[in-house]
């Protein structure tokens, strides 16, 4: 398959993912009231599906309140950086609980940002959080600029060349702390690629936090399933062969200079770090009888972050 026609198929992919989300709200799973708007045709998920939706929603929606929560506790100044956002609605349901930060950027390609600068501009719900800020389309429509929030295209393959001068260009300062969020993205890139973000993170920023969400274990039954059946969509995820395990997904980071580094799999997440008073109300939602499949699903998806702070200003120093 060539480049461009490869391209078209993982901008696709979004629609999925945000398919899926439509149906995890509609079930009670989730509370969104902005997913609606960028979907064109919603459809039920089977029971496994919403549940996978609620956690990974759940557990990148907790790691991204408490950087929010810590910036506005000390009064520091943050940055949010989303990569290949898709049609993330993270911004909107954050801000219209008072969560934000000083700028919150999102990347992805201009297809994708032009659908988003659209929807944005034509729903009063979506243009209400952004009240009070000066709202300007730019790049021919394809970015949307507003005081705390930027919708940027880029090409996450060229991090230096074209994401990097686009960010600068709004205001993004190296010296913030920064989070940056990764949901179903680097995988999709070649390991080259997403090793040459890590690392450029790790090198420059004064203090960044790393979240990320992504398959793993391709080589089992179950996962080689999964990777043919994205197959048949023509669905490449290149990135599971570089990082195929927990271990393996801790040191992408460790190895590129960052200081701590975690990933856990879906199966230890639920248990884990969700309360009994949330699994209960999950099992009131919907009937769930598919406990092996999900326990074998779970085992696929991961949750990594990752930190590190500088320890002297300016330069680019090893905190290790
Ligand atoms: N993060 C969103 C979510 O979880 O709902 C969207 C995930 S979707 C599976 C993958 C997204 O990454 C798509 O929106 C796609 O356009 C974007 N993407 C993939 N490769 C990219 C690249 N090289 N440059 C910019 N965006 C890219």
């Amino acid at each position: 398959e060539s480049g461009p026609a490869r391209d078209d198929v993982i901008k696709g992919t979004d629609d999925d993912a945000t398919v899926s989300r439509l149906s995890a709200v509609d079930l009670g799973y989730l509370d969104d009231p902005y997913v609606k708007h960028f979907v064109k045709r919603a459809s039920r998920r089977p029971p496994i599906i919403n549940r996978g939706t609620f956690l990974r929603t759940h557990a990148l929606d907790t790691l991204v309140e408490n950087f929010i929560q810590q910036s506005s506790d000390c009064k520091l100044k943050r940055q949010i950086v989303s990569l290949g956002a898709g049609s993330d609605t993270r911004y909107f349901k954050f801000k219209r609980k008072g969560l934000a930060v000083d700028k919150y950027f999102e990347i992805d390609f201009a297809e994708s940002t032009t659908k988003k600068a659209m929807t944005i501009k034509k729903h009063k719900d979506l243009m209400d959080v952004l009240q009070g800020q000066q709202v300007r389309l730019g790049m021919g429509g394809t970015e949307l600029y507003a005081d705390d929030y930027c919708l940027l295209a880029a090409d996450l393959r060229e991090f230096e060349l074209e994401v990097l001068p686009k960010l600068k260009a709004q205001g993004f300062d190296t010296s913030l702390p920064t989070l940056f969020l990764s949901e179903c993205v680097l995988i999709y890139l070649q390991p080259q690629d997403s090793d040459a973000i890590v690392e450029w993170i790790s090198k420059t920023m004064r203090a960044a936090l790393f979240v990320l969400y992504e398959q793993i274990q391709p080589s089992d039954a179950f996962g080689a399933m999964m990777v043919r059946n994205l197959k048949a969509r023509q669905i490449e995820i290149p990135g599971i062969y570089a990082y195929p395990s927990l271990e393996s997904q801790e040191q992408r980071f460790l190895s590129r200079g960052w200081k701590a580094a975690k990933a856990v799999d879906m199966n230890s997440l639920q248990t884990e770090y969700l309360s009994p008073a949330e699994m209960e109300r999950l099992s009131r939602l919907e009937i769930f009888d598919e406990v092996e499949e999900w326990q074998m699903l779970a085992a696929h998806y991961c949750v990594a972050w990752a930190h590190r702070v500088q320890q002297s200003s300016g330069t680019a120093q090893d905190a290790n």
